[in-house]
């Protein structure tokens, strides 16, 4: 019966799993877990077979296995029977063990690239961050020139946590046009300085409680846009 899968090219061998056999080279027992590979109608050991400076690893990591297959000289596939699918699955490969160390190194430096990347993006992302709320604090004083710095820099913070992470230079753009900045502060006015999360706690809806504190905040930002 062939292995249902690997390549016509395969050299394959078998996980052995029921009874004990023995070895036709060296009358080797083999048992459950032994490899058995079949010359014609011999089954040899691996040693038998030559194939003993091989070293097996398991499936599972596709990449690792890709790798290694490509820097070994000489490789088996492992299959197993599985009787409740009634088939030969893969089971791993048989490879010289300087091939799997230079995979592994591989892999291992693909990781390692992997991070590397990972903190240049979001060392990006907090240089973005910080830009955009400089900027937007900027902004906030270029229109509000009477709003205290500390306050600029808090509404431009919290509009920075708004769009955390998601800062691109057109979103930033887009994000300090003057109608945003005025609407950013305006909020801020409204929770900080009057008493508007207090009426919408005491139960009064939104649009009303908005006409309540108007005059106040307008007051405020009348009282931050004077330039002297
Ligand atoms: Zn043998």
């Amino acid at each position: 019966m062939r292995p249902s899968r690997g390549r016509s090219e395969d050299i394959v061998v078998f996980w052995l799993q029921g009874r004990e056999s023995r070895c036709d080279g060296c009358d080797a027992e083999l048992s459950r877990g032994n490899f058995l590979r079949r010359e014609g109608d011999r089954g040899l050991c691996l040693a038998c077979a030559d194939f003993d400076h091989l070293e097996f690893l398991e499936s599972g990591d596709a990449a690792l296995t890709r790798r290694a297959s490509k820097h070994s000289r000489l490789r088996a596939v492992v299959v197993k029977w599985s009787k409740a699918r009634r088939r030969y699955e893969r089971q791993g490969i048989l490879v010289e063990p300087a091939a799997i160390e230079t995979a592994l190194e591989a892999c291992l430096a693909d990781e390692e690239l992997r991070e590397a990347r990972r903190r240049r993006e979001a060392s990006r992302r907090e240089r973005l961050d910080h830009e955009y709320v400089g900027t937007f604090a900027d902004q906030i004083r270029e229109q509000y020139p009477r709003c205290p710095p500390e306050t600029a820099t808090r509404v431009a913070e919290h509009a920075c946590r708004k769009h955390s992470g998601r800062v691109g230079r057109t979103a930033m753009a887009k994000a300090l046009d003057p109608d945003a900045v005025d609407l950013a502060v305006q909020a801020h006015i409204r929770h900080e300085l009057t008493g508007y999360d207090a009426h919408l706690l005491g139960g009064l809806e939104r649009r009303e409680a908005r006409e309540r504190v108007r005059p106040e905040v307008a007051r405020i930002l009348d009282d931050w846009s004077a330039s002297s």
